[in-house]
């Protein structure tokens, strides 16, 4: 099949390093920040990663920072809410 020699060309440079678990785990997250996302602002699928972290709307053009390889991640989500939560505790 011509898409697993595609995939296994992405991985060439680790050679037999880190492992196939590993090699396996890297094609998923590098296939996922190159599709296109959904734009917070717009809701249009059509944010692309400008670089690590980076977002750019192709639609409205916003432009904004997240997770490095997803627009959005669990661990921003938790972090918000814990800079909410400390901040109203603090008085
Ligand atoms: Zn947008």
């Amino acid at each position: 099949m011509g898409r697993k020699t595609k995939k296994v060309a992405m991985t060439r440079g680790f050679g037999a390093r880190y492992g196939v678990t590993l090699r396996k785990r890297y094609i998923k997250v590098v296939t996922e920040a190159r599709r296109t996302h959904k734009c917070p602002q717009c809701g249009v699928e059509a944010v692309k990663r400008v670089s690590v972290g980076v977002w750019n709307c192709r639609k409205c053009g916003v432009t904004f920072a997240g997770g490095a390889y997803t627009p959005v991640t669990k661990l921003g989500v938790v972090a918000k809410r814990q800079v909410k939560s400390l901040s109203s505790s603090e008085a």
